[in-house]
């Protein structure tokens, strides 16, 4: 199963419900960068995050059983095992990658904190830029038109959680806090909803509260939530003054290489019987848009093995009493 795609239930969940099932949650995403530098071992994972016993053991055992990661015993007197990534996981990278760049330009406390990363094809410090994988022009949000496909639909879309809550015991430790702002967006049900909805075009309240048929308080708490860290800006309707419209900020709409790569991701190993949730096109060259990151320093597209961190904090002591 860790490289084919998944087959889903006719009517079911679609890749969308799924990929945000499985990605909207920190520790997920957390553990899968771990692993994809090579960190596999639960001493190891336990040292590198700040996460509890009983989280971690949760969170691998959900990553082994949807093929994400591999348990690979290396030695066996005493037994002890390693998780490592799969072809499942490691099609992640574009969509980490993502993430670290939109955290880096638009998150203020992390500025600092997160490493740079290096091209070794063109030996330069970049930034990924979201290109189309037919025209190999850049693309923003505005340059892609998105339609529901036959799986798709808001209802079909609604996260599937295999984790947390029930799991976690200790609520203090449901999140790392590493990626706040990521995780306000892809950790929520509504939030995600609420911004591919935006992305779309939409503006009013009335209609997104019409289209998710969300209770109008969620509605208007999300709102709130994504005005307050600058992905939404509310402005008045010229025509209908009591009206607000949300629109995208330069910081919200720098979020849909995020949102590209994960649906990608998503629909790529969550297949659904009746065809894809969401399908897009490039507007210019008309193609089937595919998501591929370029280097904007020699503009070659990245692959995932010429990619390099650098300046990372390595000092993560090795621990290994655990199997
Ligand atoms: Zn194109
Ligand atoms: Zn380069």
């Amino acid at each position: 199963m860790e490289s084919q795609p998944t087959q889903l239930e006719p009517g079911g969940t679609n890749a969308l419900g799924r990929m945000l099932g499985l990605l909207g949650d920190e520790w997920t995403l957390l553990i899968i960068q771990q692993a994809l530098q090579g960190v596999g071992r639960f001493g190891q994972l336990m040292s590198a995050l700040p996460v509890s016993n009983s989280v971690l053991t949760s969170r691998l055992n959900l990553l082994v059983r949807e093929g994400l990661l591999r348990r690979n015993i290396y030695q066996t007197n005493p037994l002890r095992a390693e998780y490592v990534v799969t072809d499942r996981s490691r099609a992640l990278w574009p969509f980490m990658l993502a993430i670290w760049e939109w955290e880096r330009r638009w998150v203020e406390e992390h500025a600092e904190r997160l490493p740079t990363m290096h091209h070794e094809l063109c030996g330069h410090d970049f930034a990924p830029l979201l290109s189309c994988g037919a025209c190999g022009k850049p693309v923003e949000a505005k340059d892609v038109a998105a339609e529901w496909g036959p799986s798709g639909s808001w209802e079909r879309s609604v996260p599937e959680s295999a984790t947390r809550r029930r799991a976690d015991s200790d609520p203090s430790r449901t999140s790392a806090g590493l990626f706040p702002e990521t995780m306000m967006v892809f950790g929520n049900r509504w939030a995600s909803a609420l911004l591919g909805a935006a992305f779309r075009g939409m503006t009013r309240f009335s209609d997104f509260e019409a289209s998710l048929g969300a209770p109008p308080t969620l509605i208007a708490e999300r709102l709130r939530a994504f005005v307050a860290i600058d992905i939404l800006v509310a402005t008045q309707n010229a025509q209908r003054p009591d009206w607000a419209e949300y629109r995208l900020t330069e910081k919200g709409r720098a979020f849909f290489p995020v949102v590209a790569t994960s649906l990608q991701w998503g629909q790529e190993w969550f297949v659904a019987p009746e065809g894809p949730a969401i399908v897009q096109h490039h507007r210019s060259c008309g193609e089937a848009f595919e998501a591929t990151f370029r280097c904007d320093q020699c503009h070659e597209v990245l692959t995932g093995h010429d990619i390099t961190i650098v300046g990372r904090d390595d000092s993560t002591p090795a621990r290994e009493e655990d199997a």
